[in-house]
């Protein structure tokens, strides 16, 4: 029988397919019990894995950069130790002896009594080491199971497949980049997360915070999820297949129709120029950006370079990213965010437990603190400066101390390359990303110190308005036109004229197209987005007036009212 599951649209387009469940926790596993002579070849089987695993990590214990930063090869001990305990490679055998189960199972299920027991301690660092256990466990399963992850695959599939998951962490999504699904949908989210970021990226429609979608829907129902209104409908009726395919032929012609605007010059009808901008993750991710008719990238999230491995890149690696992506812009703007772990992108070894991820010492707090990480990517970054437009960006900043270390840092790199006679740009652009309130309420003190500002308004309005961006039991409060947010970005505007620096958004918000005559009404001229946003915003761009919309601009940034204010905004974009 059909049923409908509301959560939140993260990324527009209509699919139709076929659910495939990803396991909830990643480690979860088939279970089934063996005939008493397969035993000892089961124990067998989990023994080489165990040794399989370990060989790896001792591999990779010999490859550790001698520059890494300490706590590396510290997090790669602990793993060997975890590995080598025998509740982790004894037990699950005495499992498969006593309960003839596969070696997956029996090592799940040891697993969770590991969990459960880490779960008792006090002390939250130590609890939180079960993380440690469960990605050792991931690495034997994925052995076990000869495949490198256990999550669901499309291929050899003639039919969509939609990946239904309770909750999918932005690693997970990057490594979508390579496999085909039609859609994602999962119980957990919010629409600034950085899953939904990438989903959106991935351009396919995903619905999140759906609460219990996963347990709800069973693999191989035919399922349809509509993106924009955030809607899943399970087992569908013959009535609503047949509205939903026509749908899905509208919305297929409407982006067809956007195609023609890609080479068109991005001004409004009174000839405002108006750049606009790409965000992206990966080096691969340029061939979205060409076809969007990008004039630039104003974000590349460099953290997605240190994520789904054990070792960190190596300055060359680093650099060869940076200089290809800088080289196939063709001279045109690339702005390279320096890394931006923490909150929801955790980094193994690298990111520590906190409290409060989010307020902890992420971004450029971390790289300030891990001076000879910083020191290598500031090093690829001036080296990859020499061959394109190069622009350097420093997330999180939150006051002129960390500013005034950062240029520190980018001098002594600049000296030890020019000490090798290895060629950079040395007038290379820094910029400053503007995301805490405490940095846009002193923005004109970052503006007259820096080249450019970058407002990163998920971040802003996350610290604004407190609310977990990554947590959907808040985000009903997630509003982009909260009278606070909005003056936070005209008064980083404004003091990004007064300086004569331009000012970007580079936020979600950005690829909001019926945002987008209220950000050029309060003077924004610089956009970043997703490619997939691109050419909808553009179509905004070519539609506003902007002299014509002083009025109700100034209305909007006036009302404190939020029904008021909504109904300022749809006259705006009447
Ligand atoms: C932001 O916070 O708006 C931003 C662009 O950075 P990220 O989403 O990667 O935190
Ligand atoms: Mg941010």
């Amino acid at each position: 029988m059909s049923f409908t599951i509301q959560g939140i649209g993260v990324s527009p387009g209509i699919a139709i397919g076929v659910a495939r469940l990803a396991s909830h926790s990643r480690i979860e596993v088939a279970h089934y019990v063996l005939p008493q002579q397969n035993v000892d070849k089961e124990t067998a089987r989990f023994d080489d894995a165990i040794a399989t695993v370990r060989a790896e990590m001792e591999l990779l214990r010999t490859q550790i950069p001698i520059n890494a930063p300490a706590e590396l090869p510290a997090f790669l001990d602990m793993h060997l130790m975890i590995l080598n305990d025998s509740m982790l490679s004894e037990v699950p055998k005495q499992l498969i002896r006593s309960q003839h189960c596969n070696a997956e199972w029996a090592l799940t299920q040891q697993m969770e009594q590991l969990v459960a027991q880490f779960e008792e301690i006090e002390d939250a660092y130590l609890r939180e080491r079960k993380i440690d256990v469960v990605q050792v466990v991931e690495r034997v399963l994925k052995v076990l199971l000869g495949h490198p992850d256990n999550l669901p695959s499309t291929e050899s599939t003639l039919v969509d497949c939609i990946l239904v998951a309770h909750d999918l962490s932005p690693a997970d999504m990057i490594g979508f980049k390579r496999q085909q699904f039609a859609a994602f949908i999962t119980d957990v989210g919010g629409s600034t997360s950085h899953t939904a970021i990438l989903a959106r990226s991935l351009n396919i429609s995903s619905v999140m915070a759906l609460h219990n979608a996963h347990d709800l829907i069973r693999d191989n129902e035919i399922i349809i999820v509509d993106g924009e209104q955030g809607v899943v409908i399970v087992d569908p009726d013959d009535a609503e297949l047949e509205e939903y395919q026509l749908r899905q032929y509208q919305w297929q012609i409407e982006h067809q129709k956007l195609k023609r605007l890609t080479s068109s010059r991005a001004a409004t009808l009174d000839g405002i120029e108006i750049e606009l901008h790409a965000n992206i993750e990966l080096p691969g991710d340029v061939a979205a950006v060409k076809e969007s008719g990008a004039t630039g990238i104003g974000l590349f999230r460099s953290e997605f370079l240190f994520m789904n491995r054990v070792d960190l890149p190596t300055e060359d690696e680093q650099f060869v990213a940076y200089r290809d992506v800088a080289a196939a812009m063709n001279g045109m703007p690339v702005t390279i965010r320096t890394l931006d772990v923490g909150a929801d992108k955790p980094l193994g070894g690298l990111t520590q437990h906190a409290l409060n991820p989010a307020l902890g010492r992420r971004a450029i707090r971390l790289c300030l603190a891990e001076s000879t990480l910083f020191h290598i990517q500031l090093r690829a970054l001036l080296r990859a400066s020499y061959y394109g437009k190069v622009k350097i960006l420093i997330p999180m900043l939150s006051n002129l101390v960390e500013l005034r270390q950062t240029y520190a840092a980018i001098e002594r790199a600049k000296a030890s390359l020019a000490a090798e006679a290895v060629p950079f740009d040395p007038a290379v652009e820094v910029g400053g990303m503007i995301e805490i309130p405490a940095a846009a309420l002193m923005a004109s003190a970052f503006a007259e110190r820096l080249d450019f500002l970058s407002i990163g308004t998920n971040d802003l309005i996350q610290y604004t308005l407190a609310i977990d961006r990554a947590d959907d039991s808040v985000a009903y409060l997630y509003d982009p036109t909260h009278p606070a947010v909005l003056q936070l970005i005209a008064i980083t505007l404004r003091a990004g004229e007064k300086a004569g620096k331009p000012v970007s958004v580079c936020g979600e918000m950005a690829g909001d197209p019926k945002l987008t005559r209220l950000l050029i009404g309060l003077g924004l001229r610089r956009f970043s987005m997703q490619p997939a946003s691109l050419l909808s915003v553009k179509q905004q761009v070519l539609k506003t007036h902007v002299s014509n919309n002083i009025n109700m601009t100034q209305k909007i940034l006036k009302a404190s009212d939020a029904d008021k204010l909504e109904g300022f905004l749809a006259r705006l974009n009447l």
